[in-house]
């Protein structure tokens, strides 16, 4: 039983020295010293040997387990140290390595012609005027010569929140509240950028989309003011060469009416397939403020004129980055949108 414990010390020892982990030297240890460890086991198995050898094999084995442990715990604090080396190794922090790149966002298009237009109409004297998006039936129609049943209404089929109340379906209350705000004093130039919501979704409709009012109010406002206003902005924003004409529409809120055309931005006039053979693209809607609506914002129609106008931002943005399908604007997709800037 003597030369089993000399050769439990032998194998006990090559067991410590090849642990790898602390999980292998856990079985080492369960191994050895265990309950049912192979030492307990020897330790237990004394009763077997003559009496006077049992002082000297109870020492030893003493000796051997006493040993053993000592050769464990320094085992563990090697392999303990090892460990936080590594991990200092894997996680530590390389200050020469490059960072990481921060990409920078940038405007949207949409945006981006709208302070175009701001930007435009600014420079001849408007302000930036701003209105509500949930708006009342007054404001929305009625102040805007449009009574219920007025048949404009159902052209603008719309988002309604509650009997009187909807999300506005154009720019043009923003009008009316401007008016109330500033009278009686004049004169009255501003453009409303904001969202406006209709019932319509396809390649060139979306049921949220983008529009800029604009106003003017004033002693002696004549068509030619209007013609001169937009002529200008349709040259700072499509170029300097760019003809606009008006044709005869109709709008319950302005009287006479028009729709704005510029002379084709792909053929200029010539005829193509983006202007579909005419030579013209349709940019805008505009006309001389309806003497009632004025009337109704406490101005004498008899004393005061103006014109209004309002376009689809959308519709400018196609024409100026030759967009075709306007629910790129909506979709988020950034191959499209780093086009721009
Ligand atoms: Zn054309």
């Amino acid at each position: 039983m003597l030369t089993r414990l000399t050769q439990l010390e032998e194998e006990a020892r090559s067991a410590i020295d090849s642990a790898r982990d602390m999980q292998d030297l856990q079985a080492v240890r369960v191994r050895f010293l265990g309950k049912k460890g192979e030492i307990t086991a020897l330790l237990r198995s004394m009763g077997q040997l003559p009496p006077e050898q049992r002082p000297e094999f109870g020492r030893r084995a003493n000796g051997l387990r006493d040993l053993l442990e000592q050769l464990l715990g320094e085992k563990e604090k090697e392999l303990k140290e090892k460990e936080a080396a590594d991990r200092w190794e894997r996680e530590r922090i390389d200050v020469t390595l490059p960072g990481y790149p921060v990409p920078l966002g940038r405007k949207h298009p949409l945006t981006l012609v709208t302070e175009d237009i701001k930007e435009i109409f600014t420079g001849l004297g408007f302000q930036v005027a701003r209105g509500p998006e949930l708006e009342s039936d007054y404001y929305n129609f009625e102040a805007l010569n449009m009574p219920p049943e007025h048949p404009a209404r159902d052209m603008q089929d719309s988002f309604y929140v509650a009997p009187q109340f909807l999300l506005r379906t154009h720019t043009s209350p923003v009008q009316i509240r401007t008016m109330e705000l500033l009278h009686p004093r004049l004169p009255v130039r501003i453009i409303a950028p904001g969202k406006v919501y209709r019932r319509d979704d396809d390649a060139t409709h979306s049921p949220m989309f983008h529009q800029v009012e604009g106003l003017a109010v004033d002693r002696g406002i004549t068509l030619a003011d209007l013609k001169g206003t937009l002529l200008l902005f349709a040259r700072e924003m499509f170029g300097p060469e760019k003809r606009i004409r008006l044709r005869p529409s109709f709008f319950p809120f302005t009287e006479p009416s028009a729709e704005v055309d510029i002379s084709c931005i792909n053929c200029d006039g010539e005829g193509c397939r983006v202007c579909g053979f005419t030579g013209w693209l349709e940019i805008l809607g505009a006309g001389m403020v309806h003497p009632r609506v004025l009337q109704v914002c406490g101005y004498d129609p008899e004393d005061v004129t103006g014109f209004a106008f309002g376009m689809g931002v959308e519709r400018i943005a196609m024409l100026k980055y030759g967009v075709n399908d306007l629910r790129l604007f909506f979709s988020n997709d950034l191959r499209f949108l780093k086009q721009f800037r």
